[in-house]
Order: C-alpha cells, then structure tokens, then sequence
C-alpha cells in the first residue's frame, strides 16, 4: 500500500492569544505540511474550561489568518467531540486498560506524586480515570528534530489521567483520539511537549490506533539560553504587522535569512518559505536534547 498522504495540524490552546512561541509551532508545522505536498489543519483544543479565556479562540484564529495561515479543512472544537473521548475511555476501561482513581495529590505527594497503586479507596469524591501503565514501560521514538527520545513512563509520570475528577478530559486522551480520527500522519509542535510523547504512544497502542511521526521544533530560548526570555517573550504577534515575526520565527526554525529578503507581503513572504524550507536545518535547541534525555531515561 502506498504512504498515507502527509496530514499535519497546529492544535492551539485558546489560554490566551497568540504568542511567539505558539506562531512557530504554527508557522513550522503550516512549512512541513506545504513541503511535503500535504494538508494542515488548525484544532482548537478547548479542553478545560476554567482556564480558557474568554474571546481567545476567535483572537487566536483572527491572528493566524492575518499571518496567512488558514486550516485546509473545516476547524475543529475538542469541546465537540466528547463522545469521542468517551467511546475510546470505555474501551480502555472495558479491557482493563483504564481504572478509576480516587487518589488526591496529596495523597500521591509521599509517591513524589507519581501513581504506580491506589492509595486511596474511599469513594466520597468523584474519581478520575487513569492508564494502567507497565512497570518499565520504555518508550522510544526517533523524533525528526529532537532524534531519539526515551522515557520510562511507569518511573517518570506512572499511572496518567484520562478522564480528570472534574468531569473535563485531559489533553493525553483528546489529541491521541483527535490525531488519530482526523489521520493526522505528521505531529510538528513545540518541544515542551516531548516528554508528553511516550505516554501519547503508549496510549495509541492501548487503543490500537496508529503512531504519527513526530517532529518537536526548537523552544524560544533567549540569547541566555533560558526557556522565554524578556525581549522575545514580548515579541509583538502584531495581527497588523505580522512581517517581522514570521521572519523571526524563520530564524528560530534554523532558515536562511535571504531566502526571505525582499518579501513585501505575507503572501509572498509564505510563498518564499514554502519554496526555500529545509528540514534538515531545523535546530534541536540549545541543550533541550540533552536536559530531555538526562531527566526521562
Ligand atoms: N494544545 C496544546 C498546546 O497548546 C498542543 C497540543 C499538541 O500540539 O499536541 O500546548
């Protein structure tokens, strides 16, 4: 059977508008998307109501319109698509996979708040619903940016929660279903979630479901070479001028300055990209790959 046709997709939280980082984790994955031929979709990933921000999705959506990034198919709300998440947690919990948990975080702290058992049986409150995971539950994958990535999920984050307490799903759940309904072969985000990448795959085996390649684009780090710094977190994502930080983003994705040089226009300015991209130039990071390696294996 031929490759699936490239899928790809930039899934913002509406926590607030727009900023650097999230414009290249948008920018990036638009770029890999056009390169390969493929399609790209924007999910608005509004999971968790207390800390969404009211008029955030549609400022997030009017924002990459104005950076002339728009979704090649119909936008995507998680808040929609909860008998998704649903049909997929009973399966998990009719096969044993799934349990409920009435554990608190205190009760979890003595554990450095990592679930292996249940340390709490009452049933007064309403409980969560966790992933069983194996006892050394390693989990590789080589990622297109970062290279191979290992983690010991079991030791690193234990049992994960699926369904929380509060009723609300967790981000694990939603954009393993969410990746996998909407046939999304080619996952391109920030690195801050590539330690969220195991237990993504341990849950796509659970369900059966088939694991995307992943690409994880360098954080925005500041000269310093910590996480966010002043100058660039301020950064302005001006919807009027949005020239300056596409270019911005293009350097921070490893590109070639000239490529660019002379774009009057986001039409043109993208067109340019899309031609003159290359994959091979984006930077890991300063240090991530190690730090990454060093904490999880
Ligand atoms: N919604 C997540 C965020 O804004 C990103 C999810 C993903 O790309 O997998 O951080």
């Amino acid at each position: 059977t031929p490759p699936a046709p490239y899928r790809g997709r930039f899934a913002p939280s509406p926590t607030g508008d727009l900023h650097f980082g999230s414009l290249l984790a948008a920018f990036g994955s638009w770029l890999l998307a056009r390169q390969a031929g493929g399609t790209w979709l924007v999910r608005v990933e509004d999971l968790d109501p207390p800390r969404e921000v009211a008029g955030a999705v549609q400022r997030q959506l009017d924002a990459l319109a104005a950076f002339g990034l728009h979704s090649d198919e119909a936008i995507v709300r998680q808040s929609e698509r909860g008998t998704l998440y649903q049909a997929a947690l009973d399966r998990l919990l009719a096969q044993g996979l799934a349990f409920h948990c009435h554990c608190s975080r205190t009760g979890l702290a003595a554990a450095g708040g990592i679930h292996r058992r249940c340390v709490a049986q009452g049933a007064r409150t309403d409980p969560a619903v966790r992933l069983r995971v194996a006892d050394h539950g390693v989990v590789a994958f080589d990622d297109a940016v970062q290279g191979v990535y290992a983690q010991d999920v079991a030791r690193a984050v234990g049992d994960f929660v699926l369904r929380r307490a509060d009723g609300y799903w967790a981000y694990q759940l939603a954009v393993v279903v969410d990746d996998a309904a909407q046939g999304i072969t080619d996952v391109v985000r920030g690195a801050d979630l590539l330690d969220s990448t195991p237990r993504q795959i341990l849950l796509q085996r659970a369900l059966g479901l088939p694991t995307p390649r992943y690409a994880h684009l360098p954080l925005v780090l500041g000269a310093d070479g910590r996480k966010l710094s002043k100058s660039e977190a301020a950064l302005p994502i001006d919807r009027d001028d949005p020239l300056p930080a596409l270019r911005a983003a293009w350097l921070r994705l490893g590109q070639d300055p000239a490529a660019l040089a002379g774009a009057g226009s986001v039409a043109a300015l993208l067109a340019r990209a899309q031609s003159d991209f290359v994959v091979a130039a984006i930077p890991a990071g300063a240090g991530d790959r190690h730090d990454a390696a060093a904490v999880s294996t």
